[in-house]
């Protein structure tokens, strides 16, 4: 099947009791067995649940995995990766990561003995140079939140397996989808989502996914999703699934619309810098052509006057588009990245990364484009 058929079908049976063509919504922690031991496939919900399977297939699907596994949160879903590895091992990260990210890495796994190094990932020979002996896991954002950097995952993954290393590739693929890029066709071990965001796409739930090839690191994180228990939940795996089937569609209209923003943004006297991979300017746009299907919905910019003043009057005075966290839902959102998603992130690292007052984070929703251009205008002109 090809992607947009996938995102319907792929890994989906109609349920086999009545035929209904649509995932039905098991809300049910239990299942009656025959006999100790004899059922169905199915003996209790934090191991097995029928709409989570289904999920988990479709997630596999698109990916171009064999195995999913549908979490709580997206941040669930990395604690599962991390849970991989133990004490004295290391993980190479990129410098420009998603807040929450950042904060489970330093202030929980540093605790339990894994050490972080923090490299600038657009360019390959970073992540090469940092490997150690004890390097286990390379973690990879692309494009990263909020500065919009791009890693070449397939340039990494092949410059890490020619070292002969045991060490796994892991791709937070959150920003771009699977509509844009496929990690694990590049070399990837694990792709990680937080499918609150585009996958889910409505703004209606939280979750995480994790989707692999090899089936026996499928198994190990299949035991930590079972051990440690933070699974999605049935409603949530049925508005997931609900979620993906128009994600072809929902995605080709946040590319359109991104386009249009960071061009009406660029060509606009109030605003200074911008970061968005879809233009010739931007170090790594070769990269990100290479790589991705379009540039995606997310734009970061400044404005001219960098004051944080300037910056929270247009913050205030948006409209249609709506000033919250998160991103890749159906509507329009600005955020505020140093208050907001990356608060957690302390001030001196923050600046380092260029993560500042003046930074403004859109994530460009599917509305009429001239609404969203209407509405940047007035409150950038106030
Ligand atoms: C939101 C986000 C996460 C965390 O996911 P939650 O579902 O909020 O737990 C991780 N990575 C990126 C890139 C994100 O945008």
């Amino acid at each position: 099947m090809k992607f947009n058929t996938k995102t319907i079908h792929g890994g989906q049976q109609h349920e086999e009791a009545t035929g209904s063509v649509m995932t039905p919504i098991f809300q049910t922690s239990t299942y009656a067995q025959s006999s100790p031991g004899v059922n169905k496939g199915y003996v209790y919900s934090r191991s097995a649940n029928p709409t989570r399977t289904a999920l988990e297939n479709a997630f596999a699907s698109l990916e171009n995995g064999t195995h999913g596994y549908a979490f709580a949160s997206g941040l669930a879903a990395i604690d599962c990766v991390l849970r991989l590895l133990k004490p004295g091992d290391e993980v190479i990260a990129g410098d420009d990561l998603y807040g929450g990210t950042y904060r489970m890495f330093t202030r929980l796994f540093e605790k339990y003995g894994l050490k972080f190094q923090y490299v600038n990932m657009n360019d390959s020979s970073n992540v090469v140079n940092a490997i150690t002996e004890f390097t286990k896991l390379i973690w990879i954002e692309t494009p990263t939140n909020p500065l919009m950097k791009i890693a070449d995952i397939e340039e990494i993954s092949n410059s890490v397996k020619q070292t002969n290393k045991d060490i796994l590739i892991a791709v937070d693929n959150t920003f771009a989808t699977p509509y844009l890029q496929q990690p694990l066709d590049l070399g990837a071990d694990i792709v990680m989502h937080s499918a609150t965001k585009y996958l889910g796409g409505h703004s209606d739930l939280v979750m995480g996914a994790l989707i692999v090839k090899d089936a026996e690191l499928g198994k190990e994180l299949n035991f930590i999703q079972f051990a440690a228990g933070a699974i999605a939940g049935p409603m949530d795996s049925f508005l997931a699934l609900r979620g993906i089937k128009t994600l072809h569609v929902r995605m080709q209209r946040h590319c359109e619309n991104g386009r249009k923003v960071a061009e009406f943004l660029r060509d606009h006297e109030k605003v200074g810098a911008i970061y968005y991979p879809g233009f010739k300017s931007h170090e790594n746009y070769e990269i990100a052509k290479k790589q991705m299907k379009d540039f995606g919905g997310m734009v970061s910019f400044r404005l001219k006057d960098e004051s944080k003043s300037a910056t929270f009057k247009f913050l205030e005075h948006v409209k249609v588009f709506t000033l919250a966290e998160s991103l890749g839902g159906v509507e329009s959102l600005v955020n505020h990245p140093v208050s907001m998603t990356h608060g957690s992130i302390p001030e001196a690292e923050r600046l380092k990364m260029g993560i500042t007052d003046s930074l403004i984070r859109l994530s460009i929703g599917i509305e009429d484009i001239d609404d969203l251009l209407l509405d940047l205008d007035q409150a950038l002109r106030k």
